[in-house]
This record gives C-alpha cells, sequence and structure tokens, in this order.
C-alpha cells in the first residue's frame, strides 16, 4: 500500500531497505552520487552523440520491419544480415564488417581476425604486452592445437614501461620484414596497466604504419564500444573486434561477435569462418536479427548506464580507503572497474552482495570455486539474463592477494547502482566496513 503522505525520498529509502540496503548506507551512495553530477552529465552527452550514430546509420539503410526476420538453411540473400553488416560497417566507420550469431564469444570474433589474415611465416606482434587470458591458446603462447604457432605464425610482445606508456624504441626494433600484424588489446581486461584510449591508440597506430605501412593493425575492442566518441576504426585499426554480448548488444543480444573492418581484411575473416569460396553469403541468421539490432540501438545508453556504475563504485570504494583501478576521477576508456578488496572475506562478500541485487538468481550464494585454466580459485557473481553478458551486472576475481573483484556492467544505471550499494551492505554487515564514519575497517 503506498503511502500518500511519503516524500518521494522516504519511498525510495522505503524501497531500498525492502532490498536489504539499510538507510545509512544509502545515504552514504547519495552523497557520494552528488559530486558525480558534472561526471555523468558528461557520459551523457557521450551517450547522445552515440545513439545519434546508431540512428544515422540504421536510417541512411533504411531498415525496415523485413530486415528483422532472419534465413534459415544456407542463409542465401539474407538481407537482414547484409544490412545489419553494412550499419555496424556505417557506426565504425569501415569498409565492411562481419557481424554473425555464429561467432560464439569475443575469443572467437579474435582468433578469426587473427586466424584468417595471418599465412605461415608471418609474425603477429603485440606492443601493449600480454594479451588477454584466452588468447594465449589462440596465439600458442600456452600450446594448443590449432593455435597460430602450430600454423607456423610467430608471435612477439613488447611490454609497456613501467609507467605503463608506449615503448617506442622496442617496439621499433620489433617490427621486422615478417610483421604482418599488430594486435592492439583497449582494455587493461585483468590486468592492473591503464586502458587505452582512443588517442593513444592511433598515435601507436600512426606510429608502426610508419615503420612499415602494411602491416594489418587489429585493436581488441571488448568492452571499449560506446565508452568514447570515437572508435579504434576511427584512428586507423584495419580491424576492430568484440563481442556482442559485451556493450554493443546492449544486453538484449543471446550471443554472437562482429569484425569491423577493411574489405579486404573482411573477406578473408568471412571465408575462414564458413569456408573458402563461401565467405559472407552465406550463415543462416534463425530469429537472431531482431535482437542484434535492438541490442545495437540501445548499446550507447546501456554502456552509458554500466560506466556510471563503474565510476559510482570506484568513489565509493576510493572513499572508504581500498584502492580502485581505475581512480574515482580518472579518465575512463572501458567499462571496467577493480577494487582491491584486501581479504578473502570482503571479495567473496562483494560478489555475494551483487548477486543478491541480480534479476535471476538472486536467492544463490556464489562460493569461490577451482576453474580451467585459472592458478587459483575464482569467485563469479552473475544474476543475467543472457549466461555469461558481462554487460549485465557481473563480478569476478582470483582468491589471491590483493583480493582484487572485477565488477562490469547493468543494463540501467538504478541496478548498477543497487548491486554497488548490496556489496556495501554485505562489507559493512560482516565489519569490514564502515559507512558511518567513513572508514574501512581491515
Ligand atoms: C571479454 C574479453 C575478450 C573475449 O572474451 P570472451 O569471453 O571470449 O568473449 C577478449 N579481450 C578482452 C579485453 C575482453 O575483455
Amino acid at each position: 500500500m503506498t503511502n500518500y503522505k511519503m516524500t518521494n525520498k522516504d519511498q525510495l529509502r522505503c524501497a531500498y531497505q525492502k532490498l536489504g540496503i539499510s538507510a545509512d548506507v544509502l545515504a552514504f551512495g547519495e552523497s557520494i552520487l552528488q559530486g558525480l553530477t558534472d561526471r555523468f552529465n558528461e557520459i551523457d552527452v557521450t551517450a547522445e552523440f552515440n545513439q545519434l550514430k546508431v540512428l544515422h546509420a540504421m536510417q541512411s539503410h533504411q531498415i525496415s520491419e523485413a530486415h528483422l526476420s532472419g534465413t534459415t538453411g544456407y542463409g542465401y540473400n539474407d538481407i537482414g544480415r547484409e544490412a545489419l553488416e553494412k550499419v555496424y560497417a556505417s557506426v565504425f566507420h569501415t569498409e565492411d564488417a562481419l557481424v554473425r550469431p555464429q561467432i560464439t564469444c569475443g575469443t572467437h570474433a579474435l582468433a578469426l581476425a587473427l586466424l584468417s589474415n595471418l599465412r605461415p611465416g608471418d609474425e603477429l606482434l603485440s606492443p601493449v604486452g600480454k594479451p588477454y587470458d584466452t588468447l594465449e591458446s589462440v596465439i600458442g603462447i600456452r600450446p594448443s592445437p590449432g593455435s597460430l604457432a602450430e600454423y607456423q605464425i610467430s608471435y612477439r610482445q613488447v611490454d609497456l614501461l613501467p609507467d605503463g606508456s608506449f615503448d617506442w624504441e622496442g617496439i621499433r626494433q620489433a617490427v621486422r620484414k615478417q610483421t604482418k600484424m599488430v594486435t592492439i588489446q583497449r582494455s587493461k581486461g585483468y590486468q592492473t596497466r591503464p586502458t587505452l584510449s582512443t588517442g593513444q591508440i592511433g598515435e601507436l597506430i600512426a606510429f608502426i604504419k610508419n615503420l612499415k605501412p602494411d602491416i594489418i593493425c587489429l585493436v581488441d575492442n571488448c568492452y571499449g564500444e560506446f565508452v568514447d566518441v570515437t572508435e579504434p576504426s576511427d584512428v586507423g585499426a584495419d580491424m576492430t573486434v568484440g563481442s556482442l554480448i559485451k556493450n554493443p548488444g546492449g544486453g538484449l543480444v543471446p550471443s554472437g561477435g562482429y569484425i569491423a573492418g577493411t574489405r579486404p581484411c573482411i573477406e578473408q575473416a568471412a571465408f575462414r569462418l564458413n569456408a573458402p569460396g563461401l565467405g559472407k553469403e552465406v550463415g543462416a541468421t534463425s530469429d537472431s536479427l531482431r535482437s542484434i539490432y535492438q541490442g545495437l540501438f540501445l548499446a550507447p545508453s546501456v554502456t552509458a548506464a554500466a560506466l556510471k556504475g563503474a565510476i559510482f563504485a570506484a568513489n565509493i570504494y576510493e572513499q572508504l580507503g581500498f584502492a580502485v583501478i581505475p581512480g574515482g576521477t580518472e579518465p575512463r576508456y572501458d567499462i571496467i572497474q577493480a577494487v582491491s578488496l584486501g581479504t578473502p572475506e570482503a571479495l567473496a562478500a562483494f560478489c555475494q552482495g551483487i548477486q543478491s541485487a541480480a534479476p535471476i538468481d538472486s536467492h544463490v550464494t556464489p562460493l569461490p570455486a577451482d576453474m580451467p585454466g585459472y592458478e587459483n580459485q575464482v569467485i563469479m557473481a552473475a544474476g543475467a539474463f543472457i549466461s555469461g553478458s558481462s554487460i549485465e551486472l557481473s563480478a569476478d576475481g582470483p582468491m589471491k592477494e590483493p583480493y582484487s573483484v572485477y565488477f562490469q556492467g547493468g543494463l540501467t544505471f538504478t541496478h548498477a547502482k543497487t548491486g554497488i550499494l548490496k556489496s556495501l551492505q554485505k562489507l559493512v554487515e560482516l565489519g569490514l566496513a564502515d559507512v558511518v564514519s567513513g572508514r574501512f575497517i581491515n
């Protein structure tokens, strides 16, 4: 029953209380939010720009209802798929794009881009240090059947300098006759280095192309889409690659990946995805197209919500004395927030708080568990509509020093806010944080 004498604020406090968030925790959150108005306004302007960019792309290709229903079998003459790839190419300002439900995940999209455009004897260079974990098997850093190494494609790496900047001299020396492709990871992923801005990526690509103009520059754009008004493809990337269960899927896409890039690179990728001779002309879309279009349409505002959630979390935990990467006031080029929680209890409590805020599976308790490919146990929180979707509110962390949690997503800011407050509530209840004095107890 609604009590009409209650103010809006009282009603909100009651609503949060029903979800288990105390008045103290809420008040602490609100005090942090008050300082974020200007920052959030900037994010809204980016989202507005990107929304218009997506809208313009859909209008200029005259998307109509007929494009939303897919094909079966070989998927010949799939006008929805063909137009979708043109829309992606328009959004990313590239000659062409490959956007397919058959691309399983981000790793698959990256593997496709690499394996299709490299040949035996070629070398791949990462000028930004170690790539994302799953790419170690693709490249063959960790031996794996079907890796680039098995096809006699070699790999070199130039680490970032200790201050996170590019090792220009090291890169100059590493670019050789056989260097055919460069892979640049935009997001820090699970490392502590900073995420790269598109400005930095542009500078790096220009430097490399100046050394050897025919090098193909690939950018792993996972978690970076729509965070800024420019994408890597705007600053010289030949291929920009990502997952549809992250930012560009807007939370609606059940599965898929994309590569946006030059016509020759996309053609190679399509031949590899399907078969030599078949290329882009086949690939049934079944009933995936509507959600891929609609997800792209929502992606700028969903990404903005996730970004606000990350900034809110950074400021909350920084205020409480925890180490956060990026810092509360630092610029951001992806949606990932790391918080070093210091103890296994605090890491578990954080994840349990996020889980308890989920629309799905809020009643389950995440526990640390062994995971294939990881040295330490890992704890994960995810209560998502799409399994494994990390544009939805999610958190995970390895059970090792400094007990860092990697937090991302949130389809709406209110949900991200609720999850963060629930994480804090758990810490407060266990005596691991103190919102009244604003101090962190450890
Ligand atoms: C998520 C991600 C990937 C790919 O991961 P999948 O789980 O295969 O989609 C690759 N690189 C980065 C930086 C990522 O964040």
